[in-house]
């Protein structure tokens, strides 16, 4: 499947472009059409897949193409390692080089000295945030993060997070988000306690299963 075919907006387009991606892989196919039509999504694929650019590009198409507040974080990337935040983070830079969609990761494990950065773009809003679970408590506990106009949550990797004990921390910081939002959950395998948290966060969604 060609991405002219999900009737992108044409900054992203060009950010295709940029990338060299020319046709969807399958994960993408599957995924993009539902969360575009604004369904809750779980999806069981690896890394490797494309599965990043599966919620990255349906993502930034909502932010350019539908009203959003540009004071508030309008969506969250939640995810087990700072690795994968600086990975994910890098991917949105050049996915939505041409288009205003801002994004920033916050992750543990630097000296503290990115954290008023942090603060800074949490508290007078960035489009989308890319965040471990402990750091972004550590922020909200400090009560600054714009979290009202949140309206998309991914978490990725769930399984890992879930394996690295994340499960209370997702659920804390579930518990300052609006309830109305659009979830999308990905995980490459399926135990018994994904589907307790996604049946606990998700809202009729589709399945996907690569
Ligand atoms: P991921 O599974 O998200 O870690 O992506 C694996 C790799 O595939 C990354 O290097 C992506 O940039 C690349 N990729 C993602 N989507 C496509 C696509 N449609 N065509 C070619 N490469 C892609």
């Amino acid at each position: 499947m060609n991405f002219t075919e999900f009737g992108f907006d044409e900054r992203l387009m060009d950010g295709i472009d940029s990338m060299g991606y020319e046709t969807a892989t399958p994960v993408q196919e599957q995924v993009i059409p539902p969360i575009i039509e604004g369904r809750d999504i779980i999806a069981f694929a690896q890394t490797g897949t494309g599965k990043t650019a599966a919620f990255l590009l349906p993502v930034i198409h909502k932010l350019l193409t539908q009203p959003h507040d540009a004071q508030q974080i309008n969506a969250m990337v939640i995810v087990p390692t700072r690795e994968l935040a600086v990975q994910i983070a890098q991917s949105m830079e050049a996915i939505s080089y041409f288009t205003s969609v801002s994004s920033i990761a916050v992750y543990g494990g630097n000296d503290g000295s990115l954290f008023s950065a942090e603060k800074k773009a949490l508290s007078h809003g960035v489009d989308m945030v890319i965040c471990t679970p402990g750091r972004m408590i550590a922020h909200l506990n400090m009560g600054y993060v714009k979290l009202d106009g949140l309206r998309y949550l991914v978490l990725d990797e769930a399984d890992r997070m879930l394996d690295m004990g994340f499960y209370d921390d997702i659920n804390r910081i579930i518990s300052y988000l609006p309830k109305e939002r659009q979830n999308l959950l990905f995980s490459a395998t399926m135990p018994p306690k994904i589907k307790k948290l996604a049946a606990s966060i998700l809202w009729n969604p589709v399945e996907i299963s690569i």
